[in-house]
Order: C-alpha cells, then structure tokens, then sequence
C-alpha cells in the first residue's frame, strides 16, 4: 500500500518526530516486517533510538544503517523536509535552496545531501525502455574549469526517449565519452529491450543494432536547415533542450563534468514521473529507493565516485 503526505501540512503534521520519521522508514525497509540482516530471524524488539534488537542473535539493527541515512548527525525530521522541497517542485532545487529553506549551517551539507539523494534516484534494476524510442546525442555545457581558456566545458550526452504516442513516454541518458559505435551500441543495449524498434539519425556509429535484436529505423536530414533536426527526433530535441534548461536555471550551469551523471539521474527520475497526480509520490518513491541504495560517503561523491558501482542511469 502507497501511504504519503500529500501536502506540506500533512507532511507537517505526520513527520513531526523522529520517532515518527523512523517508523515511515521502517515500513519502507521491511514492508513484510523485520528481518535481522543477519541471521534473517523476524522477531525483535524495539529499543532506544530507533534501533530494533534480534531476538534470536541479538543483533541491533537500525533503520538508517546501511541507507543514505547511515551516520548522518541530521535530524530524519531535517531529511524528511530536503526530500520534500526536491520532489514536491517542478523543477527540483538547488543546493543554494535547500540550505536556505531548511536553515542549514553549511552549504556543503545541502549539496552532499542532495547528491546523496540523486544515488537513490536510480532503481535498482528497473526495466528497459521498448515499443519505439528515439536516441541520439547531444552537446552539454557544464561549469567553467581551471584550464588556461576557461571555458566552459561541453560533454557529450546520449538520450533515449520512448515514443507515446505522439508525446514522450520514458528516458534514459548517459554521459558518453565520444559518439563511437561501441558507446551508442552499449547504451542501446543497457537501456533498451531487444525487440524493440531504435530511431536514429544517420550517423554510421548507430549501424548494426538490427544484429544486437533491434528493429532500426533511420531518419536523415533533408536540407541544410537548422529545424530540421528537431523534426527528425522531435522528442529527443524536446528532452534535450528541456535538459538543458533546467541545468542552466535551477543549477544556474554549476554542474562539473564529474557529477553530471547524478544529475541526469535526478533529471530522468522526475521527467519519468511528471504525470504522477500526486508529488506526495515522488517523496514517497525517493524515500523508498533510498533505504535500498548503500550510503555515499562525502568523499567519494567528491570524487565523483561511488563506493558501490551505482549504474547511474541504466
Ligand atoms: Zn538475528
């Protein structure tokens, strides 16, 4: 059963103590009750902060241990709200924006909270795109570097959007380092069931999906027109410009090139649940995919690694 808040003061009201907010998570943990992690008995009982001790062995487990959660000093009350003010918005927030509406001390507390929020944007092991969908690549700009031009860096981007119609149904996208045949045929395969039918333009890297089990279907450019391109993929070109978009306002085009992939992440997990009617259910679906993923420790999201082998968007 799907219970959340469905609005900031039911939010309120509901997550008014941490005793409240570790019992939200437990549900979302175990949602056919404890199981001891380590000798998978179901019977414990309940002790000081939060912690559930195994009746059998006598292993204490917490709910926030081996979530994103894991040795934050935070209040779960202070998380709860972050989770809220990222999911119930259209356009997300920025790190800026977190620290300020939630009071924070440090502004480097926000952005590694919302990093850590994008890891659990990615469900483990979701579904492939099908039917048809559209790939291409295409140019993002990302924040200046310290290189001698200072110029801000482009990086390449390759997307995959499913055909709705005449609308967008689900993405995917992926930082690529080139637009070769190894990287495009990769992606297709990581992203996109076999059997289904892959629109693309006439670049050559694309050739030889139909004998990776794909129906391909190629499209190319008439004329020197610039529109053009939007024609041919128009749902790419939508998704695409909407990324961009959103990177350059909400993220003012602060994004490195290292942590691009987590954005994209974050950008894919709400494109793919814009007609949720409730944004009750992103929290709700945040909340559940972040008691699932191991904890990020700050170090390694500055490296712009994880510590598990996140696989991003795929
Ligand atoms: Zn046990």
């Amino acid at each position: 059963m799907e219970d959340y808040p469905r609005t900031i003061l039911e939010l309120e009201e509901r997550f008014r103590t941490e005793e409240s907010c570790r019992e939200y998570l437990a549900r979302l943990r175990w949602p056919d009750g404890f199981v001891c992690p380590r000798c998978q008995a179901k019977d414990a009982w309940p002790a000081t902060r939060g912690r559930l001790v195994c009746r059998v062995c006598r292993y204490q487990a917490s709910v926030t241990a081996g979530t994103i959660f894991q040795d934050t000093h935070k209040p779960l009350r202070l998380w709860f709200r972050a989770i809220w003010q990222i999911t119930s918005q259209k356009n997300g927030a920025s790190a800026v924006a977190v620290q300020q509406v939630l009071g924070l001390g440090s502004y480097q507390t926000a952005w590694t909270w919302l990093h850590k929020l994008r890891r659990a944007m990615v469900r483990p092991g979701r579904d492939r795109l099908r039917g048809r969908v559209e790939v291409d690549e295409t140019q993002v700009g990302t924040e200046k570097t310290d290189s001698a031009e200072d110029r801000p860096q482009r990086v390449l981007v390759v997307l995959a959007v499913e055909e709705d119609g005449r609308g967008a149904g689900r993405i995917r996208m992926a930082r690529i380092p080139e637009a070769t045949r190894a990287a495009l045929h990769a992606f297709v395969q990581q992203v996109i069931e076999p059997g289904s039918v892959v629109h693309t333009d006439g670049l050559l890297a694309y050739r030889g999906l139909d004998r990776l089990g794909y129906e391909h279907e190629v499209s190319v450019l008439q004329g020197q027109e610039k529109d053009t391109a939007g024609k041919l993929l128009p749902r790419i070109h939508l998704v695409a410009s909407l990324l961009k978009r959103w990177l350059l306002g909400t993220h003012q085009g602060a994004v490195s090139p290292r942590h691009l992939d987590y954005y994209l992440d974050e950008y894919t997990f709400r494109f793919n649940r814009r007609t949720s009617r409730s944004r009750g259910k992103l929290f709700y679906r945040l909340l559940q995919q972040a008691v699932q993923v191991y904890p990020a420790p700050y170090k390694t999201i500055v490296g712009g690694k994880d510590a598990c082998c996140a696989d991003h968007n795929l």
